[in-house]
């Protein structure tokens, strides 16, 4: 059985010893869901929660660490050997009224915990007391046949728990399945309900999808569920958004951002994806034609692009943080185009910014993903070489200090002089300390 890469760690020594003690007291316990699936694929799995017939309280009172992180569900945590593992007691979920969560739960045998679980390649267990996999819902099957599939009556699953939808985009792109053809047709029918979750929970699931290696995938079935027209009607407004073909020979906003999306290293983070997905939402709203060179335009698409950016991943609820990096790299990708043209104190200022290395990423995607010249990134890339031996803004060579004592007040001229001062030092004019003292004499006289 191929369970090797299971038996073969420090995590699954725990988490036995964890269901050997339950056992011990009487109880059924296996390891459940999502690392019996990885585990049969040969997959080590990142975590291994553990589902009992132990009630909380009894499972609290075997066990010296633990923290009742969802008891209306029946999950305890327990910490052991700076491990965390989760523990449910199996359950069978009441009805759901709101479609994104049970009205109640009951505690129940592993059957009906088993077929309360969203796809059958999340509904086995595993029990290390005698290696072998309890599987009620043929999860083995579909995995080897590498299939997506809802337990039960697929509509009504999605019905339970709309988040289930993306889930289910998430297995098929992550592992590289199929959606079995019944479980897509499902969700192809109830897309529009996805508005009724959580936009937290929505962009959790989002960014997994996202943020794998397999994104395009992802987003490929995002789209052709319909999902992503509901998700991010911002995206889908791309689709149709023609732009001038030299500059793109690719073909339409949407194509071009998918493209793009295609390109990113398969490590990129959320703010890098973020900012190939959003980069260009701004020209639609700012598309015309220019009569005068007969082409078509799309002037100050980085800013409006920025403002719907903002509102964009504030409806997703994405950190503060996050949002300002990519609103800030939306709002400055047009200016790439120019910086073969700038003085180097500007180049250097512009080159210093923290998150300077995500855009500059996102320049080089936003060019290889249409008219493919990357002269402007590789003198960038030069640059930085060039650069490395200092840093980009040096320490400064005066202080506020220095031209109070040449009789200036404070106030708000002290920091224009200081800049610039600083940028005659970029500039390379000037390269001491006694150089700046003149320098800024005759500034201010
Ligand atoms: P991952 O590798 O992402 O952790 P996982 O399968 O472990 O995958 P979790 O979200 O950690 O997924 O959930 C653990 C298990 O709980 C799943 O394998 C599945 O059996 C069940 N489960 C999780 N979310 C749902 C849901 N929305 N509806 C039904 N069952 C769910
Ligand atoms: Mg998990």
């Amino acid at each position: 059985m191929g369970l090797a890469v299971l038996q073969d760690s420090k995590l699954y020594e725990v988490a036995a010893s964890i269901v050997r003690k339950l056992r011990e007291h009487g109880h059924v316990a296996y390891f459940a869901g999502g690392c019996v699936r990885d585990a049969l694929q040969g997959t080590p799995p990142k975590d291994i929660d553990i589902a009992t017939s132990a009630k909380p309280d009894e499972v609290q009172s075997l066990f010296a660490r633990t923290v009742p992180v969802g008891i209306q569900f029946g999950v305890v945590l327990i910490l052991a050997a700076e491990m965390e593992f989760e523990v449910a007691t199996f359950r069978s979920d009441g009805v759901y009224l709101d479609g994104r969560r049970p009205s109640g739960i009951q505690f129940s045998t592993p059957e009906r915990d088993a077929v309360r679980r969203d796809f059958t390649i999340n509904g086995m267990f595993y029990d290390p007391a005698n290696g072998s996999v309890i599987d009620y819902v043929n999860g083995r099957e579909d995995l080897s046949r590498k299939l997506v599939r809802a337990i039960g009556q697929p509509s009504e699953r999605f019905a339970e728990d709309r988040l289930r939808m993306l889930r289910a985009i998430r297995f098929a792109s992550t592992l590289e399945f199929e959606i079995e053809a019944a479980t897509w047709s499902a969700i192809k029918g109830q897309v529009r309900e996805i508005s009724i979750v959580s936009p937290e929970r929505i962009r959790d699931e989002l960014l997994k999808i996202l943020v794998d290696p397999h994104r395009l995938r992802g987003f490929d079935l995002l789209d052709q569920s319909g999902l992503l027209a509901v998700i991010l009607p911002e995206i889908e407004a791309l689709k149709g958004c023609e732009q001038p073909a030299q500059f793109h020979p690719e073909g339409d906003v949407f194509v071009h951002t998918r493209l793009m999306l295609g390109l990113l290293a398969p490590n990129a983070n959320a703010a890098q994806v973020m900012a190939v997905l959003l980069h260009d939402i701004g020209k639609p709203a700012t598309r015309s034609f220019d009569e005068a060179d007969q082409r078509i335009r799309f002037n100050g698409h980085d800013k409006v692009g920025a403002e719907m950016t903002e509102a964009v991943m504030a409806r997703l609820r994405f950190p503060r943080q996050e949002i300002d990096l990519v609103i800030e790299a939306v709002r400055n990708h047009m200016i790439f185009k120019d910086v073969r043209r700038m003085r180097p104190a500007k180049l250097r200022r512009f080159m210093a910014r923290p998150h300077f290395g995500i855009e500059l990423e996102l320049h080089r995607l936003d060019c290889a993903g249409s008219h493919r010249d990357l002269d402007n990134y590789q003198f960038l890339v030069n640059k930085a070489a060039e650069f490395s031996q200092e840093p980009l803004i040096p320490a400064p060579l005066v202080r506020g200090g220095d031209l109070i004592s040449m009789g200036l007040k404070p106030g708000p001229r002290i920091g224009e002089l200081l800049e610039a001062v600083q940028t005659a030092q970029l500039e390379g004019e000037i390269k001491t300390r006694a150089e700046a003292i003149e320098w800024l004499k005759k500034a201010i006289k």
